[in-house]
This record gives structure tokens, C-alpha cells and sequence, in this order.
């Protein structure tokens, strides 16, 4: 197989060994050049040397040292000069003890790339790559000589691994998951993102740790979250979420829809119509994905029988709170928490052909002019996903009257009543009333467009005026 670097990594790689170090590519950007995948500008570059972080320093006197993780921040700039993009290099570590089975107690540094490698989390990550130059032995120059020296560096099977499309966590899974629970959250969004199985024993060893979940961060959580929630298949990343028994620990409050059967046109119980909603949101942010996911999340809590039909009054109330824990939980930004917020509470909206514009108009301001598209993409995937083969031409025909409503959304300019009317009707010079009074008039409007009748708003210019 032929590995080509980018230029940028073999000249950073070169620095570094030219300087005498050793130094490995790892990670991410070496399996994606494994996998054939273009590494030049999408992938994030890691490495790690046998160099300390001074001496690191010392290469590049303009990286930064982030003292918690021992890793070095290289800038790496353009022709122009500016920076491109950041090369983070860390020296080798071994696994440190995890009393909390969160962080280790203390960084240990490793001695050899071997020891760096075996505290690594699945055996396609824990590939390294080196480059090296070579050293002419009749000069004191030295000599890059082309892509041939790239070695690759691979204890635990990982390239054999990544042929056979399988995730197994480096040595022993339940040690290693014990050391640091997210690694088991981390082998199903990979499993889910390259669309690999998860081997038998890694996949066991998930299973029995499950509960080890609740030790990690909300950040730590989320940012596997919106990977897997961002990948071509986010529904059977939540599917196999769920059967890996690690859903319980991220979303129990989805995993209560379980069994919570459901009347009318609906085939699902709450928690399939939930993941298949997912499944036909059409929608690529993570976001409205989450918010498709998590819709119906009040409806195990509003769940009640009458006549011995199930209903879930105000599901979308209790719903929106149970959203707004679990943004708090995981740290999203305040926009986030809004938006997510928003496409809950107000996903049971009435889509029909008699709603006037007043009530369109009415919708677009609940739910924002920017919030729209996204709230109709839940819609529709909600539609879809409780069974119904295609979305509801209704659907289709509010979607195009809220692009008309907005195309037209009134101004003041539209009252049958002007800036003279005001003028004349109150004996008044022009000045900052005559434009109040309009405003008034126009929100009334806005209210019941019925209204914006040229007699009754000269009627009511002298009521507002007082
Ligand atoms: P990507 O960046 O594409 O999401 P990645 O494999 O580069 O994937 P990172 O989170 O950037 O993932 O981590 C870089 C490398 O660090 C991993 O490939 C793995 O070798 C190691 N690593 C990351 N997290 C852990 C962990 N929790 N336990 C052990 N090793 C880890
Ligand atoms: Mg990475």
C-alpha cells in the first residue's frame, strides 16, 4: 500500500527527527490514511515523541504547552505565513492509575512508543506512523529521502482490524474500560461512523461496564454524541446505543419510551417512533437531529390512560423541561439549550389549510424566523417515522405558506392608514407621535389582519392617542 503524507506533516515530521527525536503520526488522521481517506485538510494531526515538551519548545519556539496533558501545540503556517492549523505533539505516556475511572491520577510518561501505544483505546487508534530522515553518513547534511521512510508501527493487529472493519479495544476491554468509561461510548461512535462491528468480547466487556457511564462528564458524553448524532446513521448509532446498554446512562429519559405503546396511526412504541424519527429527519445539524430524537421525550411522563386509550396531554410542556436538563447536562451553549428548547415545546403545532396568516405569522415568532425549516424537518421526520409512507401533502403546503407569510410579512407601510391621517385626525404637527401611534396601529394588525380597515383604524387613532 502506498502512504503518502502531506507535505505539511513530512516537513513537521522531519523537524522533529532531524532534531533527533523520535516522533509518530497517531490516531485519527493515521487510520483515516489507512482507510484511503483524504487526510490533508479534514483530519486533525496527533503525535508523539520521546521528546519532553521543553525540548519540543526548544524546536518550535512559537508552540504553547497546555501543562495538564503534557501536549504541545505546534502551529503549523502557510506560505504566507499565517496559521494554518495546529499539530498537537505529546510525549510518550503510559497509563496512569484511574482512581476515579475518570482521569488518570497523574500523567505518567512512557518511555517507548510501545508503552504509548498500549495505553490507547481500540487497536485501529493505536497505530503509529514515523518518518524519518536519513542520515548520509559521507556528509554532516542530511538527506529526506521520499515517502519510503514511513514505517508503520502496530502491536495490537489495529491495520488488520481496520481491513476487517472491527472495533476491539487495546488489550483487556473490561480493564480498560474500567480505567476510563468513555472509551466504551467511544468504540460505538466509531463503530458507528466508519460503520464497523464491535468485537464480541469488546462488545461483552461494554455491556457488563455499562453503569461505569455515569462517572463521566457531560462534555465528555456529548462530544462523542454529536458524532455519532452528525454520521450518516445516526438512528442505528442510537440503536446501538441501546443494545450495547449504554443509552441507559446517556438518555435514561428516552429509554423510559420502551414499551409505552401509542393509539391511532401510530405502529411504534414511543422509543422505536423515536429512533425512527431520527431515522427520516433529513436534516444534517446534530442539533435537529437531537431534537427529532428526544421530541416525544415527555410522553412516558405524561403518559395516561382514558377510556382505555393512551394519551400524552401536554407531552410537549414536560417534554421541553426534560430538553432543557439534558442541554444543562451536557454543557451545550446557551443558543444551543434555546434552540433545542424551542423545537420541543413547539413541535404539535396545527398544520392545516384553514390557519390564517395571523396563526403562520404567530408560529414563525414561537418558534423564530430562523427555526422554521428546522421545526418542519423534525415534522416530517416525526411524520415518517411513526409509520407513514410519505409526508402529508398538509405539510408540504405549510411549508410554502410560511415562505409566503414571510415573503410579505407586513411592514407599517401596509396600514390603510398613513402618517397623515394620524396627522390630520389629531390636529398635530409631524414628530415622534404620529410614528408611536402607527406602531400601536400595526400591532393590532399584526394580531387580526381583519382589522387593517382604512374606518376602523381612523376610528381607533384618537383611542390610542390618549
Ligand atoms: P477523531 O479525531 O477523528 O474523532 P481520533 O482517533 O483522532 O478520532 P481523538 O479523540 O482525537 O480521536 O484522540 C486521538 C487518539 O488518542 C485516539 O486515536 C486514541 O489513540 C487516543 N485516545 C483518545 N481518547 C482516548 C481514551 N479515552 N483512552 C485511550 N486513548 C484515547
Ligand atoms: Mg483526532
Amino acid at each position: 500500500m502506498e502512504l503518502k503524507l502531506p507535505d505539511k506533516v513530512r516537513d513537521f515530521m522531519s523537524t522533529v527527527s532531524r532534531s533527533g527525536y523520535e516522533i509518530y503520526a497517531v490516531g485519527g488522521s493515521v487510520r483515516d490514511l489507512l482507510l484511503g481517506r483524504n487526510t490533508a485538510d479534514t483530519a486533525r494531526w496527533d503525535f508523539t515523541t520521546n521528546a519532553t515538551p521543553q525540548q519540543i519548545q526548544e524546536i518550535f519556539p512559537d508552540s504553547f504547552y497546555d501543562n495538564t496533558f503534557g501536549t504541545v501545540g505546534v502551529k503549523i503556517k502557510s506560505k504566507k505565513g499565517e496559521t494554518e492549523e495546529i499539530y498537537e505533539i505529546t510525549t510518550y505516556r503510559k497509563e496512569g492509575k484511574y482512581s476515579d475511572r475518570r482521569h488518570p491520577d497523574e500523567v505518567v510518561w512512557g518511555r517507548t512508543i510501545e508503552e504509548d501505544l498500549a495505553r490507547r483505546d481500540l487497536t485501529i487508534n493505536a497505530i503509529a506512523l514515523s518518518y524519518s530522515h536519513e542520515k548520509k553518513s559521507s556528509s554532516k547534511s542530511y538527506r529526506v529521502v521520499g515517502e519510503e521512510n514511513i514505517r508503520l508501527v502496530d502491536y495490537f493487529g489495529g491495520r488488520e482490524d481496520l481491513r476487517q472493519g472491527i472495533i476491539r479495544a487495546v488489550g483487556n476491554p473490561e480493564d480498560r474500560f474500567a480505567e476510563d468509561a468513555l472509551r466504551m461510548l467511544r468504540a460505538v461512535r466509531f463503530a458507528v461512523t466508519l460503520q464497523f462491528t464491535i468485537e464480541e468480547k469488546t462488545f461483552d466487556a461494554i455491556r457488563e461496564n455499562a453503569v461505569l457511564l455515569e462517572k463521566i462528564s457531560g462534555e465528555r458524553i456529548r462530544e462523542e454524541m454529536v458524532k455519532i448524532l452528525s454520521s450518516d446513521y445516526p438512528a442505528d448509532g442510537i440503536k446501538l446505543l441501546y443494545n450495547a446498554g449504554l443509552l441507559e446512562y446517556i438518555l435514561p429519559e428516552l429509554v423510559k419510551g420502551v414499551g409505552i405503546r401509542q393509539p391511532g396511526h401510530h405502529i411504534h412504541d414511543v422509543f422505536t417512533h423515536s429512533v425512527e424519527s431520527l431515522r427520516y429527519c433529513k436534516n444534517p445539524a446534530w442539533l435537529v437531529r437531537l431534537a427529532t430524537l428526544i421530541h416525544d421525550i415527555g410522553k412516558p411522563v405524561a403518559y395516561k390512560e382514558l377510556d382505555g386509550k393512551p394519551t400524552f396531554y401536554n407531552h410537549e410542556v414536560v417534554g421541553a423541561a426534560i430538553a432543557k436538563s439534558i442541554a444543562q447536562r451536557w454543557h451545550l451553549s446557551r443558543q444551543e439549550r434555546e434552540k433545542l428548547y424551542i423545537l420541543v415545546r413547539w413541535h404539535m403545532f396545527t398544520v392545516s389549510e384553514l390557519l390564517t396568516d395571523a396563526a403562520i405569522r404567530r408560529f414563525i415568532r414561537r418558534v423564530g424566523p430562523e427555526n422554521t425549516a428546522d421545526m418542519l424537518d423534525l415534522r416530517i421526520g416525526d411524520r415518517l417515522g411513526s409509520g407513514s409512507r410519505e409526508t402529508s401533502w398538509r405539510l408540504e403546503k405549510f411549508k410554502q405558506r410560511i415562505i409566503e407569510v414571510q415573503k410579505h410579512t407586513p411592514s407599517v407601510n401596509d396600514l390603510a392608514v398613513d402618517g397623515h391621517d394620524v396627522m390630520r385626525v389629531l390636529g398635530t404637527p409631524p414628530g415622534p407621535k404620529v410614528g408611536e401611534i402607527l406602531n400601536k396601529l400595526f400591532a393590532e394588525i399584526m394580531e387580526n389582519p381583519a382589522k387593517n380597515k382604512r374606518e376602523y383604524l381612523l376610528s381607533r387613532i384618537r383611542g390610542i392617542s390618549n
